[in-house]
Protein backbone atom coordinates (compact mmCIF):
# COMPACT_ATOMS: atom_id res chain seq x y z
CA UNK A 1 0.00 0.00 0.00
CA UNK A 2 1.61 3.24 -1.02
CA UNK A 3 1.73 6.15 0.67
CA UNK A 4 -1.57 8.97 1.14
CA UNK A 5 0.29 11.84 -1.21
CA UNK A 6 -2.31 11.83 -3.62
CA UNK A 7 -5.13 12.28 0.01
CA UNK A 8 -4.13 15.80 0.41
CA UNK A 9 -3.04 18.12 3.41
CA UNK A 10 -4.61 20.16 6.05
CA UNK A 11 -2.69 23.58 6.35
CA UNK A 12 -0.28 23.82 9.14
CA UNK A 13 -2.02 26.30 11.19
CA UNK A 14 -4.96 24.63 10.84
CA UNK A 15 -4.01 21.36 11.75
CA UNK A 16 -2.39 22.45 14.70
CA UNK A 17 -5.92 23.55 16.09
CA UNK A 18 -6.24 20.37 16.40
CA UNK A 19 -3.13 18.20 16.93
CA UNK A 20 -0.06 18.71 18.91
CA UNK A 21 3.21 17.38 17.13
CA UNK A 22 5.74 15.05 18.86
CA UNK A 23 9.42 14.95 17.05
CA UNK A 24 12.74 13.06 17.45
CA UNK A 25 15.75 13.25 15.46
CA UNK A 26 18.44 10.55 14.40
CA UNK A 27 21.07 11.91 12.92
CA UNK A 28 23.99 9.50 11.97
CA UNK A 29 27.69 11.36 12.33
CA UNK A 30 30.60 9.84 10.25
CA UNK A 31 33.89 11.01 12.20
CA UNK A 32 36.47 12.23 11.35
CA UNK A 33 39.09 9.64 12.55
CA UNK A 34 41.88 9.06 10.28
CA UNK A 35 41.14 4.99 9.78
CA UNK A 36 38.03 2.93 9.77
CA UNK A 37 36.26 1.43 12.80
CA UNK A 38 37.21 -2.16 12.59
CA UNK A 39 40.28 -1.57 10.69
CA UNK A 40 43.04 0.71 9.51
CA UNK A 41 41.66 1.28 6.43
CA UNK A 42 41.68 5.21 5.46
CA UNK A 43 38.03 6.87 6.40
CA UNK A 44 38.19 8.98 3.60
CA UNK A 45 35.03 10.30 1.33
CA UNK A 46 35.60 9.73 -2.21
CA UNK A 47 38.59 7.90 -3.96
CA UNK A 48 38.79 5.46 -6.66
CA UNK A 49 36.00 2.85 -5.99
CA UNK A 50 37.17 0.01 -3.63
CA UNK A 51 40.39 1.42 -3.33
CA UNK A 52 40.34 1.97 0.44
CA UNK A 53 39.08 -1.91 1.34
CA UNK A 54 40.99 -4.53 3.48
CA UNK A 55 39.79 -8.43 4.37
CA UNK A 56 38.21 -6.98 7.53
CA UNK A 57 35.77 -4.31 6.02
CA UNK A 58 35.07 -6.17 3.09
CA UNK A 59 34.33 -8.94 5.70
CA UNK A 60 36.06 -12.14 4.72
CA UNK A 61 36.52 -15.26 6.28
CA UNK A 62 38.32 -15.07 9.15
CA UNK A 63 39.30 -11.62 9.31
CA UNK A 64 38.80 -10.42 12.82
CA UNK A 65 37.85 -6.42 13.95
CA UNK A 66 39.86 -4.06 16.30
CA UNK A 67 37.58 -1.22 17.51
CA UNK A 68 39.50 1.95 16.68
CA UNK A 69 40.27 4.13 19.97
CA UNK A 70 39.91 7.51 18.71
CA UNK A 71 36.40 6.61 17.30
CA UNK A 72 35.21 5.86 21.06
CA UNK A 73 37.26 8.58 22.35
CA UNK A 74 35.02 10.95 19.37
CA UNK A 75 31.99 8.90 20.88
CA UNK A 76 32.73 9.78 24.38
CA UNK A 77 33.16 13.85 23.54
CA UNK A 78 30.22 13.66 21.66
CA UNK A 79 28.50 12.22 24.71
CA UNK A 80 30.56 14.62 27.44
CA UNK A 81 29.27 17.59 24.90
CA UNK A 82 25.59 16.59 25.09
CA UNK A 83 25.68 16.04 28.96
CA UNK A 84 25.36 12.41 29.04
CA UNK A 85 26.45 9.34 30.94
CA UNK A 86 29.32 7.67 29.72
CA UNK A 87 29.13 4.04 30.32
CA UNK A 88 32.23 2.13 32.11
CA UNK A 89 31.34 -1.16 30.42
CA UNK A 90 29.36 -1.63 27.59
CA UNK A 91 29.46 -3.99 24.47
CA UNK A 92 28.58 -3.83 20.80
CA UNK A 93 25.92 -6.11 19.04
CA UNK A 94 25.37 -7.42 15.81
CA UNK A 95 22.46 -6.38 13.33
CA UNK A 96 21.38 -8.80 10.93
CA UNK A 97 19.86 -7.90 8.17
CA UNK A 98 21.04 -8.55 4.64
CA UNK A 99 22.07 -5.11 2.30
CA UNK A 100 24.14 -6.01 -0.63
CA UNK A 101 26.45 -2.75 0.22
CA UNK A 102 26.69 -4.17 3.68
CA UNK A 103 29.96 -7.36 2.91
CA UNK A 104 29.22 -8.98 6.23
CA UNK A 105 25.49 -8.90 6.00
CA UNK A 106 25.59 -7.44 9.41
CA UNK A 107 26.36 -4.12 10.45
CA UNK A 108 28.52 -4.25 14.13
CA UNK A 109 26.22 -1.77 15.93
CA UNK A 110 25.27 -1.22 19.39
CA UNK A 111 21.88 -1.95 21.07
CA UNK A 112 20.88 -2.16 24.78
CA UNK A 113 24.15 -1.31 25.97
CA UNK A 114 24.83 1.95 24.47
CA UNK A 115 27.59 4.43 24.97
CA UNK A 116 26.26 7.38 26.12
CA UNK A 117 22.58 8.37 27.66
CA UNK A 118 20.40 10.59 28.67
CA UNK A 119 21.63 13.76 27.87
CA UNK A 120 20.40 17.27 26.44
CA UNK A 121 21.03 19.73 24.21
CA UNK A 122 19.46 23.17 24.87
CA UNK A 123 18.44 25.01 21.33
CA UNK A 124 16.92 28.23 21.19
CA UNK A 125 13.99 29.44 18.73
CA UNK A 126 12.32 32.74 17.72
CA UNK A 127 8.30 32.39 17.26
CA UNK A 128 7.41 32.76 13.91
CA UNK A 129 6.84 36.96 13.54
CA UNK A 130 9.04 37.95 16.30
CA UNK A 131 8.59 37.49 19.96
CA UNK A 132 10.76 36.81 23.06
CA UNK A 133 13.36 33.33 21.71
CA UNK A 134 12.22 30.58 23.19
CA UNK A 135 14.64 28.19 24.63
CA UNK A 136 13.59 24.20 23.95
CA UNK A 137 15.71 21.73 25.81
CA UNK A 138 16.03 18.73 23.80
CA UNK A 139 16.23 15.34 25.29
CA UNK A 140 19.37 12.97 24.04
CA UNK A 141 17.98 9.13 24.79
CA UNK A 142 21.52 7.74 23.61
CA UNK A 143 24.82 8.29 21.19
CA UNK A 144 26.23 5.06 20.18
CA UNK A 145 29.07 4.18 17.90
CA UNK A 146 28.52 1.68 14.81
CA UNK A 147 30.02 1.29 11.37
CA UNK A 148 28.61 2.63 8.08
CA UNK A 149 27.64 0.62 4.89
CA UNK A 150 29.06 0.87 1.70
CA UNK A 151 27.42 2.68 -1.39
CA UNK A 152 25.20 1.06 -4.01
CA UNK A 153 25.06 3.13 -7.62
CA UNK A 154 22.26 2.23 -9.79
CA UNK A 155 22.97 2.77 -13.44
CA UNK A 156 20.51 3.30 -15.90
CA UNK A 157 17.41 4.52 -14.82
CA UNK A 158 15.74 8.12 -14.25
CA UNK A 159 15.81 8.18 -10.42
CA UNK A 160 19.06 6.92 -9.28
CA UNK A 161 16.88 4.30 -7.61
CA UNK A 162 17.28 0.59 -8.17
CA UNK A 163 14.25 0.43 -9.80
CA UNK A 164 14.46 1.37 -13.42
CA UNK A 165 18.12 0.28 -13.74
CA UNK A 166 19.98 -1.59 -15.83
CA UNK A 167 22.54 -2.98 -13.36
CA UNK A 168 23.94 -1.54 -10.11
CA UNK A 169 27.66 -1.25 -8.93
CA UNK A 170 28.78 -1.27 -5.24
CA UNK A 171 31.31 0.90 -3.52
CA UNK A 172 32.79 -0.59 -0.01
CA UNK A 173 35.35 2.46 0.49
CA UNK A 174 32.35 4.15 3.16
CA UNK A 175 31.84 0.45 4.68
CA UNK A 176 33.35 0.42 8.27
CA UNK A 177 33.73 3.85 8.66
CA UNK A 178 33.24 5.27 12.32
CA UNK A 179 29.51 6.32 12.21
CA UNK A 180 27.92 7.75 15.45
CA UNK A 181 24.37 7.89 15.92
CA UNK A 182 22.79 10.42 18.12
CA UNK A 183 19.00 9.46 18.99
CA UNK A 184 16.72 12.39 21.02
CA UNK A 185 14.31 11.68 23.34
CA UNK A 186 10.45 12.33 22.14
CA UNK A 187 10.18 16.38 21.57
CA UNK A 188 6.43 17.12 22.37
CA UNK A 189 5.07 20.47 23.79
CA UNK A 190 6.32 22.60 20.86
CA UNK A 191 3.42 23.44 18.83
CA UNK A 192 3.74 25.38 16.01
CA UNK A 193 7.40 25.45 16.61
CA UNK A 194 8.01 21.97 15.99
CA UNK A 195 9.27 22.19 12.22
CA UNK A 196 11.74 24.92 13.49
CA UNK A 197 12.84 23.17 16.83
CA UNK A 198 13.76 20.31 14.50
CA UNK A 199 15.98 22.60 12.49
CA UNK A 200 17.79 24.69 15.10
CA UNK A 201 18.88 21.02 16.84
CA UNK A 202 20.60 19.76 13.94
CA UNK A 203 22.01 23.45 13.68
CA UNK A 204 23.14 23.48 16.86
CA UNK A 205 23.96 19.87 16.74
CA UNK A 206 25.87 20.33 13.81
CA UNK A 207 27.44 23.33 15.26
CA UNK A 208 28.34 21.42 18.49
CA UNK A 209 29.83 18.56 16.35
CA UNK A 210 32.07 21.09 13.76
CA UNK A 211 33.85 22.80 17.60
CA UNK A 212 34.28 19.29 19.13
CA UNK A 213 36.37 18.55 15.29
CA UNK A 214 35.25 15.22 15.23
CA UNK A 215 33.45 15.08 11.62
CA UNK A 216 33.39 17.53 8.74
CA UNK A 217 29.60 17.42 8.95
CA UNK A 218 29.10 17.65 5.64
CA UNK A 219 25.20 17.25 5.04
CA UNK A 220 25.62 17.40 1.47
CA UNK A 221 27.96 14.79 0.96
CA UNK A 222 26.74 12.35 3.62
CA UNK A 223 28.82 13.26 6.76
CA UNK A 224 25.53 14.17 8.96
CA UNK A 225 22.52 12.34 7.61
CA UNK A 226 18.93 12.92 9.56
CA UNK A 227 16.35 11.31 10.20
CA UNK A 228 12.71 12.69 11.21
CA UNK A 229 10.33 11.30 13.28
CA UNK A 230 7.18 13.16 13.71
CA UNK A 231 3.39 11.91 15.23
CA UNK A 232 0.34 13.59 15.69
CA UNK A 233 -1.84 13.59 19.06
CA UNK A 234 -5.15 14.66 19.04
CA UNK A 235 -4.77 17.81 21.14
CA UNK A 236 -5.82 16.98 24.62
CA UNK A 237 -5.73 13.33 24.29
CA UNK A 238 -3.05 12.70 25.88
CA UNK A 239 -1.85 9.88 23.88
CA UNK A 240 1.06 10.02 21.54
CA UNK A 241 0.23 8.76 18.07
CA UNK A 242 2.08 6.17 15.63
CA UNK A 243 5.18 8.10 14.37
CA UNK A 244 6.70 7.95 10.93
CA UNK A 245 10.73 8.08 10.29
CA UNK A 246 11.56 10.26 7.32
CA UNK A 247 14.80 8.86 6.07
CA UNK A 248 18.12 10.80 4.83
CA UNK A 249 16.59 14.42 5.01
CA UNK A 250 19.65 16.27 3.81
CA UNK A 251 20.04 19.69 4.66
CA UNK A 252 18.49 21.97 7.60
CA UNK A 253 15.79 23.26 5.59
CA UNK A 254 14.72 20.25 4.48
CA UNK A 255 14.76 19.06 8.08
CA UNK A 256 12.20 22.00 8.47
CA UNK A 257 10.04 21.01 5.77
CA UNK A 258 9.60 17.50 6.25
CA UNK A 259 8.64 17.90 9.72
CA UNK A 260 5.92 20.38 8.36
CA UNK A 261 4.76 18.09 5.66
CA UNK A 262 4.35 15.16 7.75
CA UNK A 263 2.08 17.09 10.09
CA UNK A 264 -0.21 18.55 7.11
CA UNK A 265 -0.26 14.94 5.81
CA UNK A 266 -0.63 13.15 9.11
CA UNK A 267 -3.42 15.62 9.82
CA UNK A 268 -5.69 14.89 6.88
CA UNK A 269 -5.06 11.03 7.87
CA UNK A 270 -6.47 11.44 11.04
CA UNK A 271 -9.24 13.79 9.67
CA UNK A 272 -10.60 11.32 7.53
CA UNK A 273 -10.52 8.84 10.32
CA UNK A 274 -7.68 7.33 9.14
CA UNK A 275 -4.64 5.36 10.88
CA UNK A 276 -1.20 6.42 10.41
CA UNK A 277 1.48 3.90 8.77
CA UNK A 278 4.29 3.35 11.21
CA UNK A 279 6.77 3.07 8.22
CA UNK A 280 9.94 4.90 6.68
CA UNK A 281 9.20 7.81 4.08
CA UNK A 282 11.59 9.53 1.55
CA UNK A 283 11.71 13.24 1.88
CA UNK A 284 11.84 14.80 -1.96
CA UNK A 285 13.97 17.72 -1.86
CA UNK A 286 11.72 18.78 -5.31
CA UNK A 287 8.21 19.25 -3.68
CA UNK A 288 8.73 19.24 -0.41
CA UNK A 289 6.80 15.98 0.10
CA UNK A 290 7.17 12.65 1.84
CA UNK A 291 5.70 9.28 0.16
CA UNK A 292 6.15 5.92 1.83
CA UNK A 293 8.84 3.80 1.96
CA UNK A 294 9.15 0.30 3.53
CA UNK A 295 7.02 -0.57 6.66
CA UNK A 296 9.16 -0.22 10.06
CA UNK A 297 11.18 -3.30 11.20
CA UNK A 298 10.96 -4.06 14.74
CA UNK A 299 14.13 -4.80 16.84
CA UNK A 300 13.40 -8.11 17.33
CA UNK A 301 13.76 -8.38 13.15
CA UNK A 302 17.40 -7.69 13.20
CA UNK A 303 18.36 -10.49 15.48
CA UNK A 304 20.43 -8.27 17.93
CA UNK A 305 22.80 -10.33 19.54
CA UNK A 306 26.53 -9.22 21.17
CA UNK A 307 29.22 -9.39 18.89
CA UNK A 308 31.37 -11.94 19.92
CA UNK A 309 34.76 -10.85 17.90
CA UNK A 310 34.88 -7.67 20.04
CA UNK A 311 36.00 -7.27 23.94
CA UNK A 312 33.53 -5.08 25.33
CA UNK A 313 34.13 -0.75 25.74
CA UNK A 314 35.39 -0.05 29.29
CA UNK A 315 36.29 3.57 29.12
CA UNK A 316 38.67 4.27 32.57
CA UNK A 317 36.51 7.19 34.55
CA UNK A 318 40.42 8.47 34.48
CA UNK A 319 40.26 8.91 30.64
CA UNK A 320 36.78 9.93 30.84
CA UNK A 321 37.27 13.07 32.94
CA UNK A 322 40.97 13.79 30.61
CA UNK A 323 38.72 13.77 27.56
CA UNK A 324 36.09 15.88 29.37
CA UNK A 325 38.98 18.86 30.51
CA UNK A 326 40.37 18.66 27.25
CA UNK A 327 36.22 19.99 25.34
CA UNK A 328 36.76 23.26 23.85
CA UNK A 329 34.47 25.67 24.10
CA UNK A 330 31.23 24.80 22.89
CA UNK A 331 28.99 27.00 20.47
CA UNK A 332 26.25 27.93 23.57
CA UNK A 333 29.03 28.99 25.91
CA UNK A 334 31.46 30.64 23.33
CA UNK A 335 27.80 32.50 21.94
CA UNK A 336 27.09 34.12 25.65
CA UNK A 337 30.67 34.99 26.04
CA UNK A 338 30.70 36.99 22.80
CA UNK A 339 27.13 38.22 23.57
CA UNK A 340 28.66 39.95 26.85
CA UNK A 341 31.94 40.84 25.25
CA UNK A 342 29.85 42.60 22.41
CA UNK A 343 27.67 44.65 24.49
CA UNK A 344 24.34 43.01 22.55
CA UNK A 345 20.85 42.18 23.60
CA UNK A 346 19.51 38.67 23.38
CA UNK A 347 17.58 40.00 20.06
CA UNK A 348 20.98 42.17 18.56
CA UNK A 349 22.83 38.83 18.82
CA UNK A 350 20.14 36.28 17.94
CA UNK A 351 20.04 38.72 14.58
CA UNK A 352 23.63 37.98 13.81
CA UNK A 353 23.06 34.32 14.49
CA UNK A 354 20.46 34.38 11.98
CA UNK A 355 22.15 35.63 9.62
CA UNK A 356 25.00 33.05 10.16
CA UNK A 357 27.40 36.21 10.51
CA UNK A 358 28.70 34.90 14.10
CA UNK A 359 32.23 33.67 13.05
CA UNK A 360 32.40 36.65 10.43
CA UNK A 361 31.65 39.19 13.07
CA UNK A 362 33.90 37.97 15.63
CA UNK A 363 36.94 38.01 12.82
CA UNK A 364 36.31 41.09 12.08
CA UNK A 365 36.00 42.38 15.74
CA UNK A 366 40.07 40.20 15.86
CA UNK A 367 41.20 42.06 12.64
CA UNK A 368 40.61 45.61 14.78
CA UNK A 369 37.16 46.30 14.22
CA UNK A 370 34.66 47.58 16.83
CA UNK A 371 31.63 44.88 17.25
CA UNK A 372 29.22 47.77 16.75
CA UNK A 373 31.10 48.43 13.41
CA UNK A 374 31.40 44.87 12.88
CA UNK A 375 27.46 44.53 13.01
CA UNK A 376 26.87 46.91 11.15
CA UNK A 377 28.36 46.22 7.78
CA UNK A 378 28.00 42.99 8.18
CA UNK A 379 24.61 43.02 8.95
CA UNK A 380 23.86 46.13 6.63
CA UNK A 381 25.35 46.04 3.40
CA UNK A 382 26.85 42.66 3.27
CA UNK A 383 23.60 41.04 4.26
CA UNK A 384 21.88 42.87 1.47
CA UNK A 385 24.68 41.70 -1.12
CA UNK A 386 24.63 38.29 -0.03
CA UNK A 387 20.43 38.56 0.05
CA UNK A 388 20.02 39.72 -3.83
CA UNK A 389 22.68 37.35 -5.08
CA UNK A 390 21.39 34.28 -3.16
CA UNK A 391 24.68 33.57 -1.46
CA UNK A 392 26.22 32.63 1.90
CA UNK A 393 27.48 35.75 3.85
CA UNK A 394 30.52 33.84 3.69
CA UNK A 395 30.59 33.39 0.52
CA UNK A 396 31.02 36.65 -0.43
CA UNK A 397 33.81 37.60 -1.69
CA UNK A 398 35.08 40.07 0.85
CA UNK A 399 36.98 38.90 4.84
CA UNK A 400 36.67 40.07 7.63
CA UNK A 401 40.04 41.74 7.56
CA UNK A 402 38.73 44.06 4.84
CA UNK A 403 35.89 44.53 7.02
CA UNK A 404 37.50 45.44 9.62
CA UNK A 405 40.28 47.60 7.19
CA UNK A 406 37.58 49.64 6.05
CA UNK A 407 35.96 50.21 9.27
CA UNK A 408 39.19 51.51 10.68
CA UNK A 409 39.24 54.46 7.45
CA UNK A 410 35.91 55.50 8.35
CA UNK A 411 37.39 55.65 11.80
CA UNK A 412 40.00 57.26 10.81
CA UNK A 413 37.51 59.86 9.10
CA UNK A 414 39.16 58.89 5.77
CA UNK A 415 35.95 57.67 4.67
CA UNK A 416 32.64 58.11 5.69
CA UNK A 417 29.51 55.57 4.91
CA UNK A 418 29.04 56.63 1.90
CA UNK A 419 32.49 56.42 0.17
CA UNK A 420 33.25 53.01 2.40
CA UNK A 421 29.73 51.49 0.95
CA UNK A 422 31.82 52.35 -2.45
CA UNK A 423 35.33 50.58 -1.23
CA UNK A 424 32.84 47.53 -0.19
CA UNK A 425 31.66 47.52 -3.48
CA UNK A 426 34.79 47.33 -5.20
CA UNK A 427 36.35 44.58 -3.33
CA UNK A 428 32.90 42.51 -4.02
CA UNK A 429 33.95 43.39 -7.67
CA UNK A 430 37.24 41.91 -7.39
CA UNK A 431 39.12 45.27 -7.66
CA UNK A 432 41.69 44.22 -4.50
CA UNK A 433 41.68 45.53 -1.24
CA UNK A 434 40.33 48.23 0.42
CA UNK A 435 43.16 50.45 -0.15
CA UNK A 436 43.47 49.50 -3.54
CA UNK A 437 39.87 50.18 -4.32
CA UNK A 438 40.36 53.79 -2.36
CA UNK A 439 43.65 54.29 -4.59
CA UNK A 440 42.02 52.70 -7.32
CA UNK A 441 38.91 54.90 -7.72
CA UNK A 442 40.33 57.84 -6.06
CA UNK A 443 37.71 57.51 -2.95
CA UNK A 444 39.63 59.48 -0.24
CA UNK A 445 37.77 62.23 1.54
CA UNK A 446 38.81 65.79 0.70
CA UNK A 447 40.73 66.64 3.24
CA UNK A 448 42.95 69.03 1.12
CA UNK A 449 41.86 72.45 2.87
CA UNK A 450 42.26 74.66 -0.06
CA UNK A 451 40.52 72.55 -2.12
CA UNK A 452 37.33 72.55 0.37
CA UNK A 453 37.66 76.57 0.79
CA UNK A 454 36.90 76.41 -2.98
CA UNK A 455 34.28 74.23 -3.43
CA UNK A 456 33.03 76.27 -0.09
CA UNK A 457 33.04 80.00 -2.29
CA UNK A 458 31.70 77.99 -5.33
CA UNK A 459 28.74 77.01 -3.54
CA UNK A 460 28.22 80.35 -1.78
CA UNK A 461 29.09 82.53 -4.97
CA UNK A 462 26.48 79.95 -6.69
CA UNK A 463 23.37 80.13 -4.16
CA UNK A 464 23.18 84.30 -2.97
CA UNK A 465 20.22 83.95 -1.94
CA UNK A 466 21.26 81.59 0.60
CA UNK A 467 24.45 83.12 1.34
CA UNK A 468 22.61 86.22 2.23
CA UNK A 469 19.92 84.15 4.92
CA UNK A 470 22.92 82.94 6.45
CA UNK A 471 24.66 86.05 7.20
CA UNK A 472 21.35 87.33 8.09
CA UNK A 473 21.60 84.44 10.91
CA UNK A 474 19.58 81.64 9.65
CA UNK A 475 22.54 79.44 10.17
CA UNK A 476 19.78 76.30 9.32
CA UNK A 477 20.07 77.36 5.50
CA UNK A 478 23.80 75.95 5.47
CA UNK A 479 22.75 72.67 5.28
CA UNK A 480 21.97 73.65 1.11
CA UNK A 481 25.52 74.80 1.33
CA UNK A 482 26.91 71.88 2.56
CA UNK A 483 25.03 69.55 -0.30
CA UNK A 484 25.96 71.63 -2.88
CA UNK A 485 29.87 71.31 -1.44
CA UNK A 486 28.88 67.46 -1.54
CA UNK A 487 27.83 67.49 -4.91
CA UNK A 488 30.59 69.35 -6.18
CA UNK A 489 32.96 67.07 -4.32
CA UNK A 490 31.29 63.90 -5.54
CA UNK A 491 30.40 63.02 -1.56
CA UNK A 492 34.23 62.79 -0.44
CA UNK A 493 33.98 66.30 1.52
CA UNK A 494 33.81 66.08 5.59
CA UNK A 495 30.80 67.58 5.57
CA UNK A 496 31.37 68.62 8.85
CA UNK A 497 34.19 70.91 7.85
CA UNK A 498 32.52 72.17 5.32
CA UNK A 499 29.55 73.64 7.14
CA UNK A 500 32.09 75.22 9.52
CA UNK A 501 34.16 76.91 6.57
CA UNK A 502 30.64 78.04 4.94
CA UNK A 503 29.74 79.66 8.40
CA UNK A 504 33.14 81.48 8.96
CA UNK A 505 33.31 82.58 5.37
CA UNK A 506 29.51 84.51 6.04
CA UNK A 507 30.63 85.71 9.55
CA UNK A 508 28.61 83.11 11.56
CA UNK A 509 31.27 81.39 13.64
ZN1 LIG B 1 39.49 -2.20 5.94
Amino acid sequence: MSGRAGAGLVPFDEALTRYEPVIGLETHVELGTATKMFCGCPAQFGGEPNTFVCPVCLGLPGALPVASRAAIEYTIRIGLALNCTIADWCRFARKNYFYPDMPKNFQISQYDEPLCTDGWLDVTVEPEGGGEPRQVRVGIERVHLEEDTGKSLHIGGATGRIHGADYSLVDYNRAGIPLVEIVTKPVDGTGALAPVVARAYVTELRDLLRALAVSDVRMEEGSLRCDVNTSLSATGSGRWGTRTETKNVNSLRSVERAVRFEIERQAAVLDEGGRVVQETRHFHEDTGATTAGRSKEEAQDYRYFPEPDLVPVAPSREWVEQIRASLPELPAARRARLKAEWGLSDHEFSMIQNAGAVDLVAATVTAGAGPAEARKWWLGELAREANQSGRELADLPITPADVARIAALVAAGALNDKLARQVIEGVLAGEGTPDEVVAGRGLAIVRDEAALTAAVDEAIAANPEVAEKIRAGKVAAAGALVGAVMKATRGQADAGRARELILARLGQS
